[in-house]
């Protein structure tokens, strides 16, 4: 058998072992038309049929709420960043941002290139360890939208319920939670996700948004960057990238097939119970950073009781097969990122390892 890693990367991730073997099984002869799926027009019926699988399969794991549409774009969440504002954010409007940590302050940085924005809340005063309070905001009467990145990948905070926004579209960057657990489309206007953590390879960009927040892009801007252009052409405007596409059709019948979105919160619940229990059980030798009632089921983060001790921990665990252990350099510390694709006995095999570690150092 191949051996594999403890994978906790924080992204590109962890794939599901089934849907790697599923892939390469398809590889070289993609139902027996004598391609790989990757050689073939992104014209022809065989790739179309698993493009348009795949977008439905994504409305289906969510209900199939009225009115929705998913593109499949590139460039990334970042490019998002950019493209919400530049479609949605018009003269005599501004936009709201949650500022919740690294990678919420990346899309504010963007949007501000592009238009006015305000910030409606934020947890920097709590160095961005927990998740603020949006139960009451005031949002200005031309709110052009309210973004929040629903999971913040390197603090390790992750949004419990979302703001009721009234009529403003509330728009959330899921690159890091999206599929993780069930939730209700319908408070959203438009949801985003660079593949690369719980959906497929990177390469693949994930849209999901009302109809309506599609349709209305600004004459001046260029075709590719209009959410209209992809949402007229079903993302076939030009050439997609179609393998990862692919991909994320088979990681979203795997999906289903754990049971889909309640299938999968569970197990996630079940990895981060485990992990942050060992934290907490720990006596102070392992300490989590965010606050717990903020914490995420996706990235745990989490410190030892000096610098030095923590890089030990990361070499030893290394040498021990486990990958990706070691915190963003913007943060430092630890982080282990326990996607829906990391097995239940991985994070066992890292439990495990953090209480011999602490019977060594402790
Ligand atoms: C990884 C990540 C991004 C960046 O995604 P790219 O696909 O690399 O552009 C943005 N937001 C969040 C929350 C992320 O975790």
């Amino acid at each position: 058998m191949t051996k594999r890693a403890y994978n906790f990367n924080a992204g590109p991730a962890a794939l599901p072992l089934a849907v790697l073997e599923r892939a390469q099984a398809q590889f070289v002869d993609f139902k027996e038309t004598g391609m790989s799926i990757m050689e073939m027009s992104h014209r022809g019926k065989v790739y179309e049929e698993v493009h348009h699988e795949a977008s439905s399969r994504l409305l289906g794991l969510l209900g199939n709420p009225k009115g929705y549409k998913v593109l499949f774009l590139q460039g990334g969440a970042t490019t998002q960043f950019a493209m919400i504002p530049m479609n949605l954010l018009s003269e005599g409007k501004t936009a709201g941002y949650v500022k919740t940590g690294s990678w919420a302050n990346k899309a504010i940085k963007e949007a501000k290139l592009l238009g006015s924005t305000f910030i409606a809340a934020s947890s920097e005063e709590d160095k961005y360890m927990s998740i603020p309070d949006v139960s009451k905001l005031s949002l200005p009467e031309n709110t052009a939208y309210l973004h929040l990145t629903s999971n913040e990948t390197i603090e390790g905070t992750q949004f419990r319920q979302f703001p009721d926004t009234g009529g403003v579209p509330l728009i959330a960057d899921m690159s890091s939670d999206i599929l993780c657990r069930p939730f209700d489309l319908n408070q959203f206007g438009l949801v985003y996700a660079g593949a690369q953590k719980n959906l497929g390879p990177s390469g693949v960009t994930v849209v999901i948004a009302r109809e309506e927040l599609l349709q209305n892009s600004p004459a001046h801007l260029p075709t590719y960057f209009r959410y209209d252009t992809h949402a007229e052409n079903d993302s076939l405007y030009n050439t997609p990238p179609s393998f990862g596409i692919y991909m994320v059709n088979e990681v979203l019948k795997w999906i289903e097939e754990q049971g889909a979105l309640a299938g999968i919160e569970a197990k996630n619940q079940t990895k981060a119970d485990l992990l942050y229990g060992t934290i907490d059980q720990s006596g102070g030798f392992y300490r989590g950073c965010a606050n717990p009632k903020d914490r995420s089921i996706m990235n745990v983060t989490f410190r030892l009781g000096s610098e030095e001790l923590e890089k030990q921990f990361i070499k030893q665990s290394e040498a021990e097969g486990f990958v990706g252990l070691k915190g963003h350099r913007s943060v430092g510390g630890l982080r282990a990122s326990i996607y829906n694709a990391v097995p239940y006995e991985s994070v066992k095999a890292l439990t495990d390892f953090m209480a011999d570690f602490q019977k060594q150092h402790g």
